[in-house]
């Protein structure tokens, strides 16, 4: 509870300590102070303890809910604001977990409440509970994607690029926000690939972007292949679902190297269709624009391959995304055509809107063959039936090793990123394997995750038998793409979720 002698506090304080908005001065800097409701600590620029009830004269005074958020004005006297925002009843007692995802709440909420004051530019974010936790929420919460002229970020006719409105300096420097902040510059980054619209992120331009953003990284390669070596390799079902669009599909590569040479690389492969309209199986136009962000599997790999190569995590990792539009021109791939994929494998395709399993067969095959990884992870917004499944709150992850998934199950809590396990089961098998080829693209309405994640399992090369060379796991991001009512540290809109919870994981690899 909310300590009662605050109460007392409220009625002697002198009414001039709050600077009403008309008369605000023009303030030097913004303070971000989350407090702990049941033992609010003073500090030089505010008092939740005097502070807090003020900003509810006449009503009850009751231990606020986390991330209840007030902004004062003016409050050292110095023309400083000071936007408090409380942890929660109960905040000494929460697990470590829960008291994480506190902070970010608490932080999230109170930056949130500031962002768009014209006189907040510099913040200083009370970072004493947990510094990563502070940085992450700070950085994601001052996030927003707008194509609005004159300050958007993509007007071509910009001279000069648009600098953050917000800077931010933790009240002490560590490591850990540091670390903080690259972890939601790396989601940030995925945010923006997934919203940008269709013509501003194709294949082409999103290997462009990629290069820019990796250049200057240490022990990193970005390789760019084309559709040519994509044939060379045999990979028909990824070139399958290029065939219906003028638009020059990629394959993208990101080698980085942390460790020795001769240690085995995590391989991650992200889906990357940068528009899906379906093709010829033709999405209803309702809502079609969300489509955009069918390369959010793409977006999530490459900036958490970002992370890791800004951190410099000693391992090696090798990202792979086969990047196209899937669209119904005239020479597309039609419902019941049959293609050998590069494994030999027989596909009918018998929807042409369940692409992403086509790309990811034949990259995933690739990335297990190629470079003979420890462990693969492919991410995908995948199924719509993810999405009825877990909704916004979990991504779905289908894996035979329960390595992998306790490892990523423990990254995900940490970074409140969550995992949920799916069953990966031959059980589904029947609803894939009754066409005329070895394996159909759709497996009907039920179970729809699973039957799409049992498909690609037959392209996971060494992932099953009694020795598995190789683990591998697939995630569903389809339901967690998109945030509809945002939370307290994220506006809504395209998330990036995955990225934090795969850079800890990485963080947390002992290879
Ligand atoms: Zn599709």
């Amino acid at each position: 509870m909310f300590p009662r002698r605050s109460l007392h506090l409220y009625r002697r304080l002198p009414s001039s300590s709050i600077v009403p908005l008309s008369s605000r001065t023009m303030s030097t800097k913004t303070y971000v102070l989350p407090f702990d409701p049941t033992a609010p600590q003073a500090t030089a620029q505010a008092d939740p303890a005097k502070l807090w009830p003020a900003a509810f004269a006449g009503g009850d005074v009751k231990a606020p809910k986390t991330a209840t958020s007030r902004v004062f004005f003016n409050a050292d006297g110095n023309g400083s604001i000071a936007s408090l925002s409380s942890l929660g009843e109960g905040f000494a007692n929460k697990k470590e977990n829960e008291r994480r995802e506190a902070v970010r709440r608490a932080v999230g909420s109170a930056v949130k409440a500031v962002k768009d004051l014209p006189e907040t530019k510099e913040v200083e974010v009370d970072a004493t509970v947990d510094a990563h936790a502070a940085a992450v929420a700070a950085h994601l919460a001052q996030y927003k994607f707008s194509l609005k002229t004159p300050d958007s970020r993509f007007n071509p006719n910009l001279k000069e690029p648009i600098p953050e409105k917000l800077k931010f300096t933790p009240s002490e420097g560590s490591k850990e926000w540091e670390r903080g902040a690259v972890y939601a510059k790396a989601q940030n980054m995925a945010r923006t690939w997934m919203e940008l619209p269709a013509n501003m992120c194709t294949p082409t331009i999103f290997c462009e972007q990629v290069k820019e953003a990796f250049s200057g990284l240490k022990n990193v390669e970005v390789i760019v292949r084309d559709e040519a070596w994509a044939e060379e390799k045999g990979m028909r079902t990824f070139l399958s679902v290029t065939h219906g669009t003028s638009e020059p599909a990629k394959f993208l590569e990101i080698h980085y190297k942390g460790a020795s040479g001769d240690a085995k690389p995590l391989v991650f492969v992200g889906k990357g269709i940068t528009f899906d309209s379906g093709g010829i199986s033709l999405k209803p136009g309702n809502g079609m624009k969300l489509m955009r962000g069918d390369m959010g599997g793409a977006a999530t790999v490459v900036a958490t391959a970002w992370a890791i190569a800004t951190l410099g995590l000693p391992i090696n990792l090798n990202t792979l995304t086969p990047l196209t539009e899937n669209m119904p021109g005239p020479s597309a791939t039609k419902p019941g055509d049959v293609i050998y994929a590069m494994n030999g494998k027989s596909v009918e395709v018998d929807n042409t809107d369940a692409e992403g399993r086509l790309v990811l067969a034949d990259a995933i095959y690739y990335g297990a063959t190629e470079y003979k990884p420890h462990t693969l992870i492919d991410v995908a917004t995948l199924t719509g039936a993810m999405d009825i499944a877990l909704g916004e709150v979990y991504a779905g992850v289908f894996s035979d090793s329960d390595k992998t998934w306790e490892d990523l199950n423990v990254a995900g809590e940490i970074e409140y990123d969550r995992f949920w396990r799916m069953p990966l089961s031959e059980e589904f098998g029947p609803q894939i394997y009754s066409s005329n080829a070895d394996l159909q693209n759709t497996g009907g309405r039920p179970g729809g995750s699973c039957t799409a994640a049992l498909f690609l399992k037959a392209f996971a090369e060494g992932s099953t038998g009694d020795k598995p060379t190789m683990a591998w796991a697939h995630i569903d991001i389809a339901g967690v793409m998109e945030y509809t009512r945002g939370c307290p540290y994220m506006e809504k809109g395209m998330t990036g979720r995955g990225v934090r919870g795969l850079v800890e994981y990485a963080t947390r690899l002992k290879v």
